[in-house]
């Protein structure tokens, strides 16, 4: 498996920046040596050639991948990715996050994740639907309600949910909607769950400005990445009274240190799609975004943004990962060194998969909650799990990823102490 998987010690790719993360909270914990080596390979991967016609007429082969790391807590959970970039190493380790992830908010899951290596800014939505009907077939075999629940993830949305749902239950011959979640919710989705992620990293937000005697309100932030995670955390910042200086997509970035108009700015990108032709603000370089002026400064676009190339220049005060690994381990410690607060993904981003659980569980028992209770639920686990992870770093004196880290790792290994070996 590790030879499939590529990994290189001490290298700066996201598979071993989440290895050296498990090993460094296993040996903090003490953790029994064989459940550590259990821990760093996934349980399962599988790979799927997704061949599909084009609207030319021709057919067109992809590669796409299901990765499930951990069942010790319950069925696996994670989201389906479309992107070029999309490799083995990625999935696995973004995989590997989802279960240390599910464990630090406490809801009973094991890590997955999955994707297809494509481009869609380059296919119609028919060949969208074509690719994700096939994929869904093939990697049938190993999802399911009990097994393994697909989510959004990068270029996927409820519409693509809607398709696997359909796919998944057209080949049982009855309708399966726990299959997915991130669903539309006319198919049973939550309410809730569309802005799930960016509301969990409001509230992680508003904790840590409260933690370190600073006021959102007061505070200026800027945000990498526009789509889902990006804009909802933009919009609900904005109307929480804190000022979004800087934002930025695949196209380019604005920046306005008076405050950008957000819901302008929404309305523009609802029209035009990209963001850099906006006017309220001036256009600057992506790279630039990361390194503006600002008190906190959200990454929610891909892995391995800040580095040890940028993290010297960067200014905010707090990092607040609504993306998934967006810190190099070498940036990580530059950051750490200058004593910027890093809040780490496993916990920033958590509250998309915390709803997604929540909608799993309507969807099986067919009983909808309302939008506020949705809401609630996720501020009361958002806001116990940050306690927790603070209490952990306080108590170890580390800094808040590693706190994260073994709060999750811990409740994995207890769990895999439990179940024991099998046969
Ligand atoms: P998305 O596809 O909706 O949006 C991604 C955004 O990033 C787009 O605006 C895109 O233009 C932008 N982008 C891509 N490359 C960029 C670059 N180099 N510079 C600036 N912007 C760039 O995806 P999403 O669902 O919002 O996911 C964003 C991140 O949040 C990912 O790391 C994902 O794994 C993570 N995440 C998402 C969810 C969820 O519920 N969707 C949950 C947890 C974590």
């Amino acid at each position: 498996m590790k030879k499939i998987l590529k990994i290189s010690e001490g290298g700066q790719g996201p598979l071993d920046m989440v290895l050296t993360q498990l090993d460094i909270a296993a040996q903090k914990l003490k953790i029994d040596p064989d459940i550590h080596e259990k821990l760093k390979t996934p349980q399962r991967i599988l790979i799927v050639s997704v061949p599909i016609r084009m609207d030319s007429g021709k057919v067109k082969v992809f590669t796409g991948y299901r990765v499930q790391h951990s069942m010790e807590r319950g069925p696996c959970k994670g989201g389906i990715r479309y992107h070029p970039q999309v490799d083995l190493n990625e999935i696995t380790a973004l995989a590997m996050l989802m279960t240390w992830k599910c464990a630090v908010v406490n809801i009973p899951y094991g890590g997955a994740k999955g994707g297809v290596v494509c481009d869609p800014s380059q296919m119609s939505i028919y060949e969208i639907e074509r690719l994700t009907r096939r994929y869904a077939s093939e990697i049938s075999i190993i999802i399911g309600p009990d097994k393994d629940i697909p989510a959004p993830d990068v270029n996927t949305n409820p519409q693509i949910m809607g398709w696997i749902l359909d796919t998944y239950s057209m080949n049982l011959g009855h309708s399966v909607p726990s299959v997915v979640t991130g669903k539309p919710i006319c198919l049973g989705g939550s309410k809730g769950r569309l802005e799930a992620t960016a509301r969990g990293v409001f509230f992680v937000t508003e904790q840590t400005c409260a933690y370190k005697g600073m006021s959102l309100s007061s505070s200026s932030v800027a945000i990498q990445g526009f789509g889902n995670v990006g804009s909802h955390s933009a919009r609900i910042i904005h109307e929480h009274g804190g000022k979004v200086v800087a934002v930025s997509d695949v196209s380019g970035a604005i920046h306005n240190p008076e405050g950008i108009d957000i819901p302008k700015l929404l309305a523009h990108i609802s029209q035009n799609k990209a963001l850099k032709d906006f006017a309220g603000g001036r256009v600057i370089s992506n790279k630039q975004l990361l390194e503006c002026n600002c008190d906190i400064l959200i990454p929610a676009a891909l892995e391995g943004q800040i580095t040890e190339e940028n993290a010297p220049r960067i200014k905010a005060k707090i990092i607040v990962e609504a993306a998934n690994a967006p810190t190099t381990p070498a940036g990580d410690k530059i950051l750490n060194e200058r004593g910027i607060f890093v809040v780490p993904d496993i916990l920033a981003n958590a509250g998309g998969v915390t709803v997604s659980y929540f909608e799993w569980v309507q969807s099986i028992q067919e009983y909808f909650w309302s939008e506020e209770e949705v809401n609630n639920k996720l501020r009361a686990i958002m806001t116990q799990a940050f306690t927790e992870v603070i209490a952990l770093m306080e108590q170890y004196h580390v800094d808040m990823r590693l706190a994260a880290m073994m709060l999750g790792v811990g409740r994995v290994a207890e769990a895999g102490k439990y179940r024991g070996l099998w046969p």
